[in-house]
């Protein structure tokens, strides 16, 4: 049997971490975040949405059904005070957190019609600040926002010729596929835990309903996938 894949971050690493909406940062990266900190690494987390249109929890807490787009705004404003809040209970400072404001649940079809707006921010984000470990979430991922970040980030990644190392996430099982392989185990202490649960938890328009799924990702080991260099361009 191999050992698993390590991240062995130094204080040379630059890890960029993309996020398709609030609170993928701590579910999927809340330790790894911890950890590279700690390692003396940079760390930079890219919202790709502000997950502003997310009806259900919207409609529980503020006991109103028709969902208008002011209130869409209202909701993308508290989603990102949410994940600045829990970034900082992490460690990592608001300059180092950037929005990039895209439509939630988009993301897919802006890939699928390879979206010039879309490719140029990503191609962006990355040339301007080029990472050693670039996290993202898993193309495995059911929620479409989650695969389609994936791919545009391969995409711009080829148009840039960077090959960072990568590893992925995974927040939404597949339903009707095999979920990848996570190969890359990332033991937490039991403090790093506590504090992965405490960013969760700052994520408070999610809470009403789903704070069971979301406090469960608080784990004592944290779970990522290897991407081959080659996925770059070719998603
Ligand atoms: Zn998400």
């Amino acid at each position: 049997m191999t050992a698993s894949p390590t991240l062995g971050l130094s204080p040379t690493d630059r890890v960029m971490i993309l996020a398709p909406h609030p609170d993928d940062e701590a579910l999927g990266t809340g330790g790894l975040i911890q950890q590279a900190l700690a390692a003396g690494a940079s760390v930079r987390v890219v919202f790709v949405t502000d997950g502003d249109n997310n009806p259900w929890p919207q409609r529980h807490a503020e006991r109103r059904l028709i969902i208008r787009p002011a209130d869409r705004r209202r909701l993308g404003a508290q989603r990102r005070a949410e994940a600045v809040h829990a970034l900082a209970t992490l460690g990592l400072g608001g300059g180092d957190t950037f929005f990039l404001g895209f439509p939630d649940t988009a993301l897919l079809p802006l890939w699928k019609k390879r979206d010039a707006a879309a490719l140029a921010a990503f191609s962006r984000a990355l040339a301007d600040w080029p990472p050693t470990l670039l996290v993202t979430p898993s193309a495995h991922d059911r929620h479409p926002d989650h695969c389609g970040v994936f791919a545009l980030a391969q995409a711009a990644l080829g148009r840039n010729g960077q090959s960072p190392a990568q590893v992925s996430y995974l927040i939404h099982r597949p339903w009707f596929r095999r979920a990848p392989v996570l190969d890359v185990a990332l033991p937490l202490t039991s403090a790093q835990r506590e504090t992965k649960l405490r960013a969760i938890l700052c994520h408070e328009t999610q809470m009403k309903l789903s704070r069971r799924r979301f406090t469960s990702f608080a784990k004592p080991v944290e779970m990522f996938a290897s991407v081959p260099p080659s996925a770059a361009g070719r998603a």
